[in-house]
């Protein structure tokens, strides 16, 4: 257990699907990309299971990821509007992904490999 690296990491947290979003978060949104919140609100986000989450795309690594997230470089396409949410997490000084990443890592001694999901 130790620190994280989001810079070593694929984005995983970025595969999710519940990246909830809140009216804050859409404005800021609207705001960057200079569209009407109305409109933020249908292009980039949608509702599932009564929660409005981020919109997904298609991504080789994880089946499916935020639509914001370069699949190539694996960083976030918004930074500075992202979400909330986002902003915040993991919430912890540890991140239990990257640990299971690094360990992984550790054990095939290749510091790039990537143990995918199942399924
Ligand atoms: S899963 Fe953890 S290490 Fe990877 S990008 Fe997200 S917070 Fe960073
Ligand atoms: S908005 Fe950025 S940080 Fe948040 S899930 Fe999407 S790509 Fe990841």
């Amino acid at each position: 257990m130790g620190t994280y690296d989001c810079t070593k990491c694929p984005a995983y947290c970025c595969s999710y699907e519940r990246i909830i979003v809140n009216k804050r978060d859409v404005k800021k949104l609207a705001k960057h990309f200079d569209l009407d919140p109305e409109v933020a609100a249908k292009r980039f986000t949608k509702t599932r299971e009564g929660e409005v989450v981020l919109r997904h795309q298609k991504d080789k690594i994880y089946g499916s990821v935020c639509m914001f997230l370069d699949t190539k470089t694996r960083r976030c396409t918004i930074y500075n509007a992202r979400p909330g949410v986002c902003h915040e997490y993991p919430e912890y000084p540890t991140c239990g992904y990257y640990d299971f990443l690094s360990w992984e890592r550790e054990q095939q001694q290749d510091e790039k490999f990537i143990p995918l999901k199942k399924g």
